[in-house]
C-alpha cells in the first residue's frame, strides 16, 4: 500500500493574462461534464514536473482534469488567434474548445501552459460544440508522447479523461478531455491576429511577451524582434528536419497550428510514413496535397513568411526596409533547414556529421526505397543490423535485398570517413526507432477502446515510450502494415 500523503495540486501562475492586453484572451471556465473518469495518467511526465500523481488520481485531481471544478488558484481562459487554413485567411479563430487553466513550473524552472482540450465552448467556438471525441484525444495522447520519446519537440499529454457524454460527429461518439502542456501556446496565428487589432502597441506587447517567455536571451539584442523572427525560423527548420527524418506527416500545417516555441502541436489527421513515398498525403481533408510529406519544408517557410509579415512594423520603422529584412530572413530558411536535414539524415546512416558522402548516400538510398516501396522506418533500423550480425534479428528477412549494392558502397564510405562499425551502429540505433505510432496500430488500438478495451492503447503507449529498445512481448508493433490493415486515409476527428 502506498502510504504517501497527497500533497495537493500544482501552483498555477498567470503571466499571459497579467502581461498581455485582454484582446488576446477571454476568461472562460470549462463546462462541467456528467461522469468524468480518469482513463490515462502520464505518471512519468507528472513526476518530472513534480506534480503529485496521488493528487492527480484523487477526486480533487479529477475535478481539475475534467474541468468540473478547477482549483481556486487557476484563472481559466481561452486565447484569441487568426490563421491561414490551407492558405486561406481566417481572422476568426481562437481556442474554440481548449481552455488554459494557468501556467505551471517544472523543477528546472521551465514554464508550461496547462490546457484542457475538449473542455467546453468558449467565445471563439463559433458553431462548434467545444468538445472533442475521445478517440481523437487518445490519438493525440499516444502520438504526442511517442514524439517526445523520439526527441521531437512537442506539446505533452498529461492525462485523458472520459466525460460520460457524447458528441455528434458523423455519428454519436464518446467525448474526452486531454490535459495538454506546452512551453507556450502562442502561434503564428496569434501574431496574425494583431493585424485585426490594428494596434502597434499590442503587437509589441505580444512580441515582448513571447521573447520574455521563450527566448529571454534575446531581450538585450540590438533588435529583439528581428532576432525573434530569426529564432523562430531556426526552431521551425530544426523541427521540420526532425519530422522529415522520422517520416512524420503533420497533415494540418495551418499557421494557427504552428507554435513560436518550435513544439509540434495539434495532432489531428497526422500520420507516419509506412513505405517511402515522398508525396504521401494521409489527411482526408487535404484534397490537393498542400501538406504532403515532401511539401512540409516549403509550407514551413510559407508559414514563416506570414509571421514575418505580421512582425513588419517591429522589424524597421521604414516599411521598405522592414520588407527587405523580412525577405532576407525568410529566404534564409532553405539553407538552415537543409543543414539540419542533412545532419538528421546523415545520423540515420551512421555518420556523425553531414558531408557530401552522407548526402549522396541518402539521396541514392531514398531513390531505391521509393522505387522498391520499402518501409521507411524499418529499412533504416534493419540497415543498422547489417553492420553487426551479433545483434538480435527483428525478423528473419533482416537485410533489404534491393539494397545489397548500396550497402557495399555505404560500408566503403563509412570506412573512408574513418567511422567505425561500432560508432555507426550506435549512432544509427539512437535515431532509427523500432517502434513508431503507425497508422494501422493507432486505428486498431482505438477500435479496441471503442469496444471498452484499453489494453492495446496501454501496450502501444508502453512500447512507444522507449522506441529504440526491443519490447520482446510486443514485437508485432514493429511490423509494417500488410495489404489488409494498411491505413491510407486519416481523419481529423474534430
Ligand atoms: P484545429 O483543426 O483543431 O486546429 O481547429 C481549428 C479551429 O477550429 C480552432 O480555432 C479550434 O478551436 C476550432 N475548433 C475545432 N473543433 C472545435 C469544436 N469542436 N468546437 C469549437 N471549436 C472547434
Ligand atoms: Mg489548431
Amino acid at each position: 500500500m502506498n502510504a504517501r500523503s497527497i500533497k495537493g495540486g500544482p501552483e498555477f501562475c498567470h503571466s499571459y493574462t497579467t502581461l498581455l492586453p485582454n484582446s488576446f484572451y477571454r476568461y472562460q471556465k470549462p463546462t462541467s461534464v456528467r461522469k468524468p473518469n480518469l482513463l490515462i495518467l502520464n505518471t512519468d511526465l507528472a513526476s518530472s514536473l513534480n506534480i503529485d500523481t496521488m493528487w492527480l488520481s484523487s477526486e480533487e485531481g479529477l475535478l481539475c482534469l475534467s474541468g468540473n471544478q478547477p482549483p481556486p488558484n487557476t484563472k481559466p481562459f481561452a486565447t484569441a488567434y487568426s490563421g491561414h487554413q490551407f492558405g486561406m485567411w481566417n481572422p476568426e479563430l481562437g481556442d474554440g474548445r481548449a481552455i488554459i487553466l494557468g501556467e505551471i513550473f517544472s523543477p528546472s524552472g521551465q514554464r508550461f501552459d496547462f490546457q484542457l482540450k475538449g473542455a467546453g465552448d468558449t467565445p471563439y467556438s463559433g458553431m462548434g460544440d467545444g468538445r472533442a471525441p475521445l478517440g481523437a484525444i487518445l490519438r493525440e495522447y499516444i502520438v504526442s508522447e511517442a514524439m517526445a520519446a523520439l526527441s521531437i519537440p512537442t506539446t505533452r499529454s498529461l492525462a485523458v479523461v472520459s466525460t460520460g457524454e457524447r458528441v455528434a460527429r458523423q455519428k454519436l461518439l464518446p467525448s474526452g478531455i486531454l490535459t495538454r502542456l506546452s512551453k507556450c501556446l502562442i502561434r503564428i496565428g496569434t501574431f496574425e491576429y494583431c493585424s485585426r487589432l490594428e494596434s502597434p502597441s499590442k503587437l509589441k506587447a505580444l512580441a515582448d511577451y513571447t521573447i520574455q517567455r521563450l527566448y529571454p536571451h534575446l531581450i538585450k539584442s540590438h533588435n529583439p524582434y528581428i532576432e525573434l523572427l530569426q529564432e523562430t525560423i531556426e526552431q521551425q527548420a530544426r523541427l521540420i528536419a526532425k519530422w522529415q527524418a522520422i517520416g512524420f506527416v503533420h497533415g494540418v500545417m495551418n499557421t494557427d497550428n504552428i507554435l513560436l516555441s518550435g513544439e509540434t502541436v495539434d495532432y489531428g489527421p497526422c500520420a507516419f510514413l509506412d513505405d517511402y513515398q515522398p508525396n504521401a498525403v494521409f489527411s482526408s481533408i487535404d484534397k490537393h496535397g498542400r501538406y504532403a510529406y515532401n511539401n512540409q519544408p516549403l509550407i514551413a517557410q510559407w508559414n514563416l513568411s506570414c509571421l514575418a509579415s505580421s512582425l513588419l512594423p517591429l522589424l524597421d520603422q521604414k516599411k521598405l526596409s522592414a520588407l527587405v529584412i523580412a525577405e532576407e530572413y525568410v529566404n534564409a530558411f532553405d539553407e538552415i533547414y537543409n543543414k539540419y536535414y542533412a545532419l538528421e539524415m546523415a545520423k540515420k546512416i551512421g555518420f556523425t556529421i553531414a558531408n557530401d558522402d552522407s548526402s549522396k548516400l541518402i539521396e541514392d538510398l531514398l531513390k531505391t526505397m521509393q522505387e522498391q516501396k520499402l518501409d521507411y522506418t524499418r529499412t533504416f533500423r534493419t540497415l543498422s543490423y547489417s553492420l553487426n550480425t551479433d545483434t538480435p534479428k527483428l525478423c528473419e528477412n533482416h537485410e533489404p535485398t534491393p539494397l545489397t549494392k548500396w550497402i557495399q558502397h555505404w560500408r566503403e564510405k563509412l570506412w573512408q570517413n574513418n567511422i567505425t562499425m561500432t560508432t555507426a551502429l550506435n549512432t544509427m540505433q539512437a535515431v532509427n526507432p523500432i517502434y513508431i505510432p503507425r497508422n494501422h496500430l493507432l486505428d486498431e488500438a482505438l477500435a479496441a477502446m471503442t469496444l471498452g478495451n484499453l489494453q492495446p492503447c496501454h501496450e502501444l503507449i508502453d512500447c512507444l515510450s522507449s522506441p529504440f529498445e526491443h519490447h520482446r512481448q510486443h514485437s508485432k508493433y514493429a511490423l509494417p502494415p500488410n495489404n489488409k490493415n494498411k491505413v491510407v486515409k486519416t481523419f481529423c476527428g474534430t
